[in-house]
């Protein structure tokens, strides 16, 4: 902290400013109180009074939301996809693969973080801080406290959740039309069998698209009701950050959440429009593939699939039958430099 407070103007002396100095009354307030003006402390829970302490120590509220909406940003996406990293090294998880023939290589995974957070400096960070502008010219509460009540963050939440899908079921569908596809699309497509890391593997115009269907929904319902706290916007951001990231995870287990909510996608769904390159637009629900027909070719697929499983089953086979040949670009794992063929399997079997 004492690091970013060099750094962060209209700190100086006030960046170590604490709760307990703005709730002692005193005539050298840091600049960020300014803020709680007529607000009571004694009234806050301990999640808004940290809140309020964050936007007191930072001092400037455009910096503060900025800053913390990029920190959560970065936090929660590669802090899911660590576990997804973990589980694609673990020969165990193979049987729960969807794509059980491929396998993203330490190098695929490396390439990808690179230029993930190449597009987090360089596309997502300048937006995330000119947030703070947008969301006081919309109306969206920033700083104040205390927090709506989460039955209504609920709600809105769930408002979003629809608009996102719909949204993205169709912007992504115009992606696939020839020329957008080939120049903008078609980077996210790299990766026929995705991982977690991938979820944002896109070209930059397609960061901008897409992420409109995230914030896009916050963002018009504030304008039309002036009722929206960040912090539904966040909490709201790290669910569609857990669902993307799931879904590019390239697994299915029993207990994943599409096998007991019939209508969310997961995984099952996003890794079979990255396998066959069409169909399955959508993020979160399955309903828009379904009215719109672009999920059969899903459908008879994941048929054959439980047939194969089956099979192998009734024969007392071990589910994958046969080792991972391929990279997740579906390239052959023996070209693949400098990876080392796991147990088990030899290169006779490649
Ligand atoms: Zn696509
Ligand atoms: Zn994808």
């Amino acid at each position: 902290m004492d690091i970013l407070a060099s750094f962060l103007p209209s700190h100086g002396a006030n960046a170590t400013a604490s709760f307990a100095d703005f709730a002692t009354p005193n005539t050298n307030l840091p600049y960020g109180a300014d803020l709680y003006t007529g607000t009571d402390p004694s009234s806050l829970n301990f999640l808004e009074r940290a809140w309020m302490d964050w936007y007191i120590w930072i001092g400037n509220p455009v910096i503060a939301t900025g800053l913390m909406s990029f920190l959560l940003h970065e936090f929660v996406y590669f802090g899911r996809a660590i576990p997804w990293i973990i589980i694609d090294s673990m020969p165990s998880m193979r049987k729960y693969k969807l794509q059980e023939d491929k396998t993203a290589t330490p190098a695929q995974q490396w390439k990808c973080t690179k230029y993930v957070l190449l597009t987090h400096f360089t596309v997502e960070l300048p937006q995330i801080w000119s947030f703070h502008p947008l969301c006081e010219y919309l109306g969206l509460a920033t700083h104040s406290v205390p927090f709506p009540h989460w039955t209504k963050m609920a709600w809105q939440i769930g408002l979003f959740f629809l608009f996102e899908d719909m949204f993205h079921y169709w912007a992504h569908r115009a992606l696939h039309w020839g020329p957008l596809y080939k120049h903008i699309h078609k980077k996210h497509h790299e990766f026929s069998a995705p991982f977690g890391l991938a979820a944002e593997y896109a070209h930059p115009l397609e960061v901008i698209i897409l992420g409109m269907g995230t914030v896009g929904g916050p963002f018009l319902f504030c304008a039309l009701t002036k009722d929206l706290h960040i912090l539904t916007v966040y909490v709201w951001i790290v669910m569609r950050l857990f669902q993307a990231i799931d879904a590019h995870s390239g697994y299915d287990f029993p207990w994943s959440m599409h096998n007991w909510v019939p209508f969310w996608a997961g995984a099952d769904h996003h890794d079979h429009h990255h396998m066959a390159f069409v169909g399955c637009y959508s993020t979160s629900f399955r309903w828009w593939d379904h009215l719109m027909g672009t999920d059969l070719s899903y459908k008879r697929f994941r048929a054959r699939q439980a047939e194969e499983k089956r099979k192998a089953k009734e024969a007392g086979l071990e589910w994958p039958t046969k080792p991972a040949t391929k990279t997740a670009t579906g390239a052959l794992l023996s070209k693949e430099k400098g990876y080392s063929i796991g147990e088990g399997e030899t290169k006779k079997t490649l």
